[in-house]
């Protein structure tokens, strides 16, 4: 399989990234030597970027799968910090947890608007700093909105955009899906690298995984696309799908028919709001004393379940 230019930053990838964010305690919340099976096995059948948080919690899952494997693998972290010291915190804790010396992508977590300086300033300025004595390769940023895509065209030193795109728009916080198609087209004619997320709208797309799979490859300017993965089988589904291998409905099948949801559990809410704040869809609300979902708006993502103080929500 040839390897993908990411746009001008002299990484060459595979289409499929692994996006470990399904494998940890905010969705599926498999042991470490679990989740690193799937890993591995992505591994060798030739993916070469994994993408993780901070705050999926997945860098023993990552450590334990490159535990003496000897192909090489670059690794793509998100902070959210809000200010500098966390920013540092979140790349030294990165470094340590997964045993590198340097990490090759480094994404401004879930940024919202077009001006990256204004939304994060100082938690950019510590990340250029340990680019900078090389800590770090390439900076970029994560985003559920057509602004943030724009914020990264705005900054030369963001090299890498995370958007999220599906074919129905399912969680684009400011536009539908040909307006989030169209800055991806541009950002990549000006040499940013794109691995698009939430091809499958968080699952909810699943019954038609191929066709909008097909869809986030196919659009001008994403070099490769990002997928949670929690099956052997749709490990290999995928690498054939997006290396233009033939899919069979035998194979295909059951994996459309699978469904996920978000479970609150509400007999022990306590109603405190805390997991609004972390939802990028605003489909959480509080009444009656429990949180409650919109599942319309919901992608699935478990960013709420972090938020959660009481651990009381999943993604299943
Ligand atoms: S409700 Fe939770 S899983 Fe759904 S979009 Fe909001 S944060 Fe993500
Ligand atoms: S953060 Fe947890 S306890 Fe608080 S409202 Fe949300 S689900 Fe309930």
């Amino acid at each position: 399989m040839n390897r993908i230019d990411l746009g001008s930053t002299g990484l060459h990838i595979h289409p499929l990234v692994f996006g470990t964010l399904s494998l940890g305690p905010l969705q599926a919340n498999l042991s470490a030597a679990q989740g690193a099976r799937l890993i591995r096995s992505a591994l060798e059948g030739g993916v070469d970027l994994l993408d993780t948080a901070e705050l999926y919690q997945t860098y023993p899952h990552i450590r334990h799968a490159l535990d003496g494997y000897a192909g090489e693998v670059l690794i793509a972290t998100k902070t959210h910090a809000r200010d500098a010291g966390e920013a540092l915190r979140h790349v030294e804790k990165a470094l340590r947890e997964l045993g590198r010396d340097y990490l090759d992508i480094v994404l401004l977590h879930a940024m919202q608007t077009d001006d990256p300086v204004a939304e994060r300033g100082p938690v950019l300025e510590v990340l250029l700093r340990l680019r900078d004595a090389g800590h770090i390769r390439h900076l970029g940023l994560s985003t559920h909105y057509v602004n943030g895509v724009r914020g990264a065209m705005a900054c030369a030193d963001l090299e890498v955009i995370h958007p999220l795109i599906n074919r129905q728009g399912l969680g684009i916080m400011d536009g539908s899906a040909t307006q989030m198609a169209e800055v991806i087209a541009l950002a990549a004619k000006a040499g940013k690298g794109i691995y698009a997320m939430k091809a499958l709208g968080g699952g909810n797309l699943i019954a038609h995984a191929r066709a909008s799979l097909r869809y986030v490859q196919q659009l001008a300017g994403v070099h490769a696309v990002a997928i949670g993965m929690l099956s052997e089988q749709e490990i290999q589904a995928n690498l054939a799908l997006l290396e233009g291998r033939p899919c069979t409905d035998d194979v295909w099948q059951p994996l459309e028919g699978r469904r996920r949801q978000l479970k609150i559990m509400t007999p022990f809410c306590k109603g405190c709001g805390a997991c609004l704040e972390g939802c990028p869809a605003n489909a959480l609300t509080v009444g009656d004393g429990v949180a409650r979902v919109d599942a319309e708006r919901c992608v699935l993502c478990g960013y709420c379940a972090a938020a959660c103080p009481h651990f009381l929500i999943r993604v299943l």
